[in-house]
């Protein structure tokens, strides 16, 4: 499928009811997407049930060689995926966008490929022999948002694969067409029935994680949704790895130089216009050096454009739909109205196509602020002066999620003690929101439990079995 026109004719509905998928950026119709049942969902459970052993039965060596494949054949289709993904998820192909998205996926399924996870000897004393081992769980369910749609389902397929389990994927009713072609470039390699997407909204989520065949759900979503899916899936006792919503603080110490550290911060906050679980969400700067770190960072800032993706000189693309784009304009109103300081964009165009919010930066904000408070998941970051360290980790974990944060200090030591006090699953330094897939990610309080990637990532996707004699 190595033409656009290909890859999207490969995934048209010949039958069945459909839907039209929108550009965000444009309105334009990007393509169909089916609208499955309930019953769908059954069908593609009963099939990847029926796939699953023979998969299991293969064994590492000959599981790691398709998973390689699977990666040839992303690559190979490279272009058209990265162009779908743009036209129907918004985010621009250049920058840290659609084709490094689609780059990430291949890179993604080459490093859980060469990720081994050994029978461990846990006592082995003359008297007694136990090993700890991890058996495929058989069909794991992976639930979706519209972010990084092609991403993250390869962050919940390939573990999944890699382990012996079959699949089946539920996308964002926002972004199917993105995970229903990437599943589809995969399949070239798979065998049938292992891995499907079934596209549908809430209610097929919802019987995917009370599946009675459904032995794991991996969800990243909202918190709020993973809420849903810890009660629907507690009557299976499925297992779950919940990655939920942040509010990522960063702090920036009285020592950092502003101009070195601006743009780190600013791709930290805008990185997919604001749309990333993990981005820079409230940034804490020392009074010190307040008004040089917001000069430096609205000097960035204004160099990035923003526009319809498919422009090779855009880097910042529009929000993916409309309740995302009045959540950002909800919250930047409000911190207008609290007579809090814009020092960029906060003023929307309303009549062009497309959900575009203009890079937005807040100034001279008080730290109780609906914008600090809320996750906005868009492109307007609050930067809250501070002048007491204790004060402001106490401000940084004053929220219920912890998914990341990050310090800013050329101190590393000062900077690592920092990091130690802050509730939060990863905390970068110097940086924020860089993931690798040797790199155990996870969230701490209401933004998770589980972690993904490397090792322990593999862990997540088995079920222990200890053999004792
Ligand atoms: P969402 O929770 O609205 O939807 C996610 C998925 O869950 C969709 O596929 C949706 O159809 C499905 N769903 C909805 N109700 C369901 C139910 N009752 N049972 C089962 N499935 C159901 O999230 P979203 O708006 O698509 O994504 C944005 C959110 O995701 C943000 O909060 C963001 O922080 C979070 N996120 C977290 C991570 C992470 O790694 N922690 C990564 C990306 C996004």
């Amino acid at each position: 499928m190595d033409t656009y026109d290909a890859l999207l004719a490969a995934i048209t509905p010949k039958s069945g009811r459909t839907r039209e998928i929108l550009d965000p950026a444009t309105g334009a119709v990007v393509g169909r997407a089916p609208v499955h049942t309930v019953d769908d969902l059954d069908s593609a459970v009963a099939a990847a049930a029926q796939a699953q052993p023979a998969w299991a039965a293969r064994g590492h060596a000959e599981r790691i060689a398709t998973l390689n494949r699977v990666a040839d054949a992303i690559e190979a289709s490279a272009e058209p995926l990265a162009e779908l993904l743009s036209r129907e998820q918004g985010k621009p192909l250049n920058g840290p966008n659609a084709r490094f998205e689609v780059g990430a996926c291949s890179a993604w399924l080459r490093a859980t490929a060469a990720t081994q996870l050994e029978a461990e000897v846990v006592v082995d004393d003359g008297q007694t022999h136990a090993e700890l081992h991890y058996r495929p769980i058989g069909v794991v369910g992976a639930i979706g948002p519209w972010n990084w749609p092609m991403m993250i389902a390869v962050w919940q397929i390939a573990p999944a694969l890699r382990m012996g389990n079959a699949v089946v994927v539920k996308p964002s009713e926002y972004t199917p067409l993105s995970v229903l072609a990437l599943v589809a470039v995969m399949n070239q390699e798979l065998p049938a029935g292992l891995l499907t997407v079934v596209c549908g909204d809430r209610e097929v989520g919802a019987r995917l994680s009370s599946h009675p065949d459904i032995g794991k759900v991996m969800f990243t979503g909202s918190t709020a949704t993973g809420k849903a899916i810890i009660k629907s899936s507690a009557d299976t006792v499925k297992r779950l790895t919940l990655e939920l919503g942040g509010n990522d603080a960063g702090i920036v110490l009285s020592d950092a130089d502003p101009k070195a550290i601006a743009e780190g911060l600013f791709w930290g906050a805008f990185i997919n216009s604001g749309q990333t679980c993990a981005a820079l969400k409230r940034l804490y700067v020392h009074d010190d050096i307040y008004d040089a770190v917001c000069t430096e960072l609205t000097a960035v800032a204004e160099t990035m454009p923003m526009g319809v993706g498919l422009d090779e000189q855009n880097v910042l693309g529009p929000l993916q739909n409309k309740a995302q784009f009045d959540i950002v304009s909800r919250l930047v109103d409000a911190a207008k109205e609290s007579g809090a300081r814009v020092l960029l964009g906060g003023n929307p165009t309303l009549d062009q196509p497309g959900y575009f919010y203009p890079t937005t930066l807040i100034a001279d904000i008080d730290n109780a602020n609906p914008l600090v408070m809320e996750e906005q998941f868009g492109p307007a970051l609050p930067i809250i002066r501070y002048t007491d360290l204790d004060d402001v980790i106490a401000q940084a974990n004053g929220v219920d999620v912890g998914l990341g944060g990050s310090v800013w200090s050329p101190d590393l030591a000062k900077a690592r003690g920092v990091a130690a006090r802050l509730e939060a699953g990863t905390v970068w330094i110097n940086g924020h929101g860089g993931v690798h897939p040797m790199i155990p990610f996870g969230g701490a309080k209401q933004s998770g439990y589980g972690l993904e990637f490397g090792v322990e990532g593999l862990k997540a996707l088995g079920v222990p079995q200890v053999i004792n004699g």
